[in-house]
Parts: structure tokens; C-alpha cells; sequence
């Protein structure tokens, strides 16, 4: 593949420097394919973060969210939205769950499930309740939400950090314990089912069935951020449902709009009657345009058997990436669920982001050294093994030189 021509967005002077940017602009895609202006394709293993559910140009989405852009994009949560109905009761099925609040991203939802707690702890008469956050957690970039963060990279430079949070290690039941036992103020316990941005680490099922006993003794809220991990991606609808259990609390966002920005915070019966009118809101939460993208998505998600998919494809992909990097000296852990997965190397590797691209494969990095593949649900076996033939070879070439620049 030749190098990119410089182009003159890619020094921009008008946007702001948030993003440590690949020097490629895209500009279309279809399925599990997407193509750069210059006209280059790549293979999609990143979904937009998770985002992309359906991939690019899905030809059951587009037609349904042209015609709702046709009647209505916009209005207000001043009168009652039809679709936020349909979005929530759909919602509610699938989890379980009682009630639904729509916002537009995994941060606002992640703050909703806070100001929950809060409110929660102060309807019990606690006047300082706390939280109990994770290491390793990330929970969005909002000063609230980076104070649950359990990285010092996201929250450098950016305090005074919100207080009101317990750091606990992850998958460890007693160092919980030991945190509640010694703290009447705490309120919730608040983590991500499957670590993303910390690295594809996931929480035990017995570790979830006993927060889900520590938090009902203790009359805490269990807050599942299921953001990265929850619509589908590991093959059940929330990730949290193979440990059998269920949240009070679980915010949603990323892929639940197939890209149209929609989030949500499901709650069960202990938390959704916490919130009273003029408690909370969103202008563009739940606006007619996000909630027929929800309600799309996951009816094409039913439809066409994307749990399914996620699972097996999922499953073969694994089983191709750990055929091709067992015994690769370097190569230390592969671990997540379905079409969640991390690739755990022996040193930072944030250049294989460039070399993937340039090979025709878009994935990312996380926590410096983990390769992280969240695909479009839609991928099929043979994407999956296009994936592998591109990834592999280069995850070998650069454990065996070295190079880390
Ligand atoms: C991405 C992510 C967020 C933040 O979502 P934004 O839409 O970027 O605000 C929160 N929690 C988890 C688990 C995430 O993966």
C-alpha cells in the first residue's frame, strides 16, 4: 500500500489538538469495509469503538432512519416522545430491567447513574454518600466521571478531582467487603462488566454474584457500566447476563445507536423511582432521530441474529488469533468475550495502530500494550480470518524487532 499524500485537513488549524489523529481521512463505508479519500479500503476492526453495531451503510437501517429524518429529527422532552416509549420497553425486555432515562453518550449516562447514587444515599438520609470505583476503570471524560476513572492519565491535569469514590482492585469480593464493612456512607458499588479502555479485563461471574449479595445485604445500588461491553457484543445482550445476575443500575451507550449518538441508564426497581421531575435531563436525550436508531438496531439486531453471530464469529476469531500467536514470545494473554477482544503484548504498542492502517486493518490500542479488536457484530468467519492474516504477521514482526517507535 503507498503512503498517504499529505492532505491539507491533516494539519488543520481550526480543530482543536484533542486526538493523536493517523494521518487518513475516511470517507465511506459498506458493512464491515470502509474507504479513505485517497480510496483506499480497509478491513473495519474497530467499529468506531464500538459503535458501528451494524457496520457501514447497513441497507436496513438506512432507508428507516432517512424516512424518520423526513418526519422528525427533533422535538423536546416537554411532550411525551412515541419512540422513547418503544426504545425503553424494548430495553426493559431485554434486561429485565423496569425503567429507562435516554441521554446521548456513555459519559451522560454514566453521570445519571451517579447523580443516582447520590440521591439514593441522600433519600436514606446519608449526607456524603460515596461510591466504590474501580482500578483500571473508565467511565468518560467529565470531571465526574474522570474522578471515577481509575487512570491517572485521564485525570492529570484536571483537578480537583470529585470526591466521594473508594478505589477497589477488580475481581477481589473482600477488599469490598472490608470497604463497606468500614463505611456506613458508602451507596453503590459502580464498575464496567468487561473493562474496555483499561484493557479487556473482566469481572468474574461469581465476583458479580457476590457484589450482586454484597450490594442486597447492604441495601447498596450494583451499577453496571455496560457501555463498551453491553448491546450484543459479547453474545448476550448485556454481558453482565452470563453471570446470571442483574444490576440496579446499568448505563448504555456506543453501540446501542449503530452510530447515531443515543445513551441510556436502565434501572430495576430499586432505582428507578429515585429520580422525581426536574431531578435530571438532557435536551437532545431521547430525541425522535437517536431513539429510532435504538429501536432499529436492535430489531435488526433480533432480526438477523447478531447475539449469534457475535458469539460464534467471536469465538473463531479467538480461536484464529491464539492458532496463529501461541507460543509467540511476547505475546501475553488474548482474553475477552465475543466480539470484545484484547491481545495482550509485553510492551507498549501504539505504533501497530499506524501499521494495521497501513496494511488495510483499522483497530486500536488500549492500556498502552493491549490490541484491541471490537468490530461491527455483522463481521463474518471470513472477515475474522482476514483480520488474523493481516494482524498476526505484524504483531510477530514487531515483538521480533523491537521496535517500539
Ligand atoms: C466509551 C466509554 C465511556 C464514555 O463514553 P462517551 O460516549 O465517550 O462519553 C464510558 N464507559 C465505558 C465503559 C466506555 O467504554
Amino acid at each position: 500500500m503507498t503512503s498517504a499524500a499529505p492532505h491539507a485537513t491533516f494539519d488543520d488549524p481550526h480543530v482543536m489538538k484533542t486526538y493523536g489523529r493517523l494521518p487518513i481521512a475516511l470517507s465511506h463505508g459498506r458493512g464491515c469495509r470502509v474507504w479513505d479519500t485517497e480510496g483506499r479500503e480497509y478491513l473495519d476492526g474497530l467499529g468506531g469503538i464500538a459503535v458501528n453495531t451494524l457496520g457501514h451503510a447497513h441497507p436496513k437501517l438506512v432507508p428507516a432512519l432517512q424516512e424518520q429524518i423526513g418526519r422528525m429529527i427533533h422535538c423536546s422532552n416537554y411532550y411525551h416522545v412515541p419512540l422513547q416509549e418503544q426504545l425503553a420497553a424494548r430495553l426493559v425486555e431485554l434486561s429485565g430491567l423496569s425503567n429507562a432515562f435516554f441521554c446521548s453518550t456513555g459519559l451522560e449516562a454514566n453521570e445519571a447513574a451517579l447523580k443516582l447514587a447520590r440521591k439514593f444515599g441522600h433519600d436514606k438520609g446519608i449526607e456524603r454518600p460515596e461510591v466504590i470505583v474501580y482500578e483500571k476503570a473508565f467511565h468518560g471524560r467529565s470531571i465526574a466521571t474522570l474522578s471515577a476513572t481509575g487512570n491517572p492519565k485521564v485525570q492529570a491535569g484536571f483537578g480537583p478531582l470529585v470526591e466521594g469514590f473508594v478505589r477497589v482492585p477488580l475481581n477481589d469480593l473482600e477488599a469490598v467487603e472490608a470497604a463497606v464493612r468500614g463505611n456506613p456512607n458508602v451507596v453503590a458499588v459502580f464498575l464496567e462488566t468487561i473493562q474496555g479502555e483499561g484493557g479487556i479485563h473482566a469481572a468474574r461471574w461469581d465476583y458479580l454474584q457476590g457484589l450482586r449479595r454484597l450490594c442486597d445485604e447492604h441495601d447498596l445500588l450494583l451499577m453496571l457500566d455496560e457501555v463498551q461491553c453491553g448491546i450484543g457484543r459479547t453474545g448476550k445482550w448485556f454481558a453482565h447476563q452470563w453471570a446470571g445476575i442483574q444490576p440496579d443500575v446499568m448505563p448504555l451507550a456506543k453501540g446501542l445507536g449503530s452510530g447515531v449518538p443515543v445513551g441510556a441508564v436502565v434501572c430495576g426497581p430499586r432505582a428507578a423511582g429515585i429520580f422525581q421531575p426536574g431531578n435530571h435531563g438532557s435536551t437532545f436525550g431521547g430525541n425522535p432521530l437517536s431513539m429510532r436508531a435504538g429501536v432499529e438496531t436492535l430489531r435488526i439486531m433480533t432480526e438477523d441474529g447478531l447475539l449469534e453471530n457475535a458469539a460464534t464469529v467471536g469465538a473463531a476469531l479467538r480461536a484464529a488469533l491464539a492458532r496463529e500467536l501461541e507460543g509467540v514470545a511476547g505475546v501475553l494473554e488474548i482474553r475477552g468475550a465475543g466480539l470484545m477482544l484484547g491481545i495482550e503484548l509485553d510492551r507498549p504498542c501504539g505504533v501497530l495502530l499506524g501499521r494495521a492502517a497501513e496494511a488495510g486493518l483499522l483497530l486500536s490500542v488500549t492500556a498502552d500494550s493491549v490490541v484491541r479488536l471490537v468490530p461491527p457484530l455483522i463481521l463474518t468467519v471470513e472477515e475474522a480470518e482476514q483480520i488474523v492474516a493481516i494482524l498476526c504477521p505484524l504483531i510477530k514482526d514487531f515483538l521480533s524487532t523491537g521496535t517500539t517507535s
